[in-house]
């Protein structure tokens, strides 16, 4: 498939190639049963079986015990926004940690829902423990792993006293996570899990059960753990994506393998910024540089578009920054390889050794 470009975007974003093409191969019979996955009934043992086989496949990746649900929503990030204080601020107030847009944005939804407070807020950086005030009626602490418009990851998991909840969108299934750390995990799938349109929740079962009164049965926890995601039509395409690519994952070694994939090819990237005598521009604090999403500016602005234009002329692709931050972003998710990581960084190299 020599027409596909090196793809850097930020999600929906690169999935593995063999997941695309047993996807294809099976688009129209799957399995020989004569009609496609689309065609299925979700409560057919077949839907069932590959339901249940991506979660099971979900429980082994991050070892995830019996104390736990995993579920499968839809709304995507925005909609955990909303979920998240709405069942978790019956018993007092979400504290959160702002640094970045996505965490910001969730602070402002809770706010609107339940009650919510700021215990930190940073910039181009993770806070530290010691600087997290939680407020006296901290019911949850909030805080977004990976800022992937901000290009900023936390380099350790926040110790505090109450229960932690996190949004993993964009750096799931990347490294390993002590799941029983946490009260509740969610993230969208469209980076490193599979399709728009599917996003997993894994929540402390003990927790599940308090919502505010109004809140809607959908947007109840609850209503996903007590009936296996089934009380609606789930997104039958994007789990059995999802399926797909979480055999691709444990075929390449898991969420360990991933990890040390992404410390090599973000320390790559990073490597090229610094070395660039000022050209390129990392303005992230060196500890909580993300290693899914690496932020850069050029010096210049005004090369912007040449650069742009350049990059494209090498089948490099979707690596303007995000129209809040500007500048470039380079997304490199689970299914973006080596190979297209040294591709972007020997042309940002040449580039800046044409244009200084
Ligand atoms: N959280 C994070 C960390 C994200 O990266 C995104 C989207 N890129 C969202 C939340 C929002 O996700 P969605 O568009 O699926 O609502």
């Amino acid at each position: 498939m020599s027409n596909r470009i090196y793809n850097f975007a930020a999600g929906p974003s690169a999935m593995p190639l063999p997941v695309l093409e047993e996807a294809a191969r099976e688009m129209t019979n799957w399995k020989g049963r004569g009609l496609s996955i689309l065609e299925m009934s979700h409560r057919s043992k077949d839907f069932v079986g590959i339901y249940k086989e991506t979660v099971e496949m979900l429980r082994d990746l991050y070892k995830i015990d019996d104390d736990y649900e995993v579920m499968f929503l839809q709304g995507g990030g925005h909609l955990q926004f909303a979920m998240v204080p709405l069942n978790f601020s019956s018993e007092g107030a979400g504290n959160y940690a702002i640094n970045g847009v996505w965490s910001k944005k969730a602070f402002l939804e809770a706010q609107r829902l339940g009650k919510a407070e700021i215990a930190i807020q940073t910039e181009n950086r993770a806070p530290r423990d010691e600087e997290i005030r939680l407020s006296k009626d901290a019911s949850y602490f909030y805080y977004c792993s990976n800022e992937t418009v901000n290009g900023i990851r936390y380099p350790s998991i926040p110790k505090v006293g109450v229960k932690l909840i996190s949004d993993m969108s964009s750096d799931f299934l990347s490294q390993p996570v002590p799941i029983n750390k946490f009260g509740l995990i969610f993230a969208g799938a469209q980076k490193n899990f599979g399709p728009a349109g599917l996003t997993v929740v894994i929540a402390r079962k003990e927790l599940l059960g308090k919502p505010l009164d109004k809140t809607p049965t959908m947007l109840n926890y609850e209503t996903y753990a007590k009936s296996e995601s089934m009380y609606n039509t789930p997104p039958t395409f994007a789990i059995y994506m999802s399926n797909l690519v979480c055999h691709w994952l444990i075929k390449e070694g898991g969420v360990e393998e991933m990890q040390r994939r992404s410390i090599a090819k973000s320390s790559h990237l990073y490597k090229v910024i610094d070395e660039s005598e000022g050209f390129y521009i990392n303005k992230i604090q060196k500890d909580s540089r993300s290693r899914m999403n690496v932020v850069f500016n050029l010096k210049n602005e005004a090369l912007n578009e040449v650069f742009l234009d350049g990059a494209k002329a090498k089948n490099i692709g979707n690596i303007k920054g995000h129209r809040i931050v500007g500048g470039m972003r380079a997304s490199i998710y689970n299914a973006v390889t080596m190979e297209a990581v040294e591709t972007l960084a020997e042309y940002m190299k040449q580039f800046a050794a044409d244009h200084s």
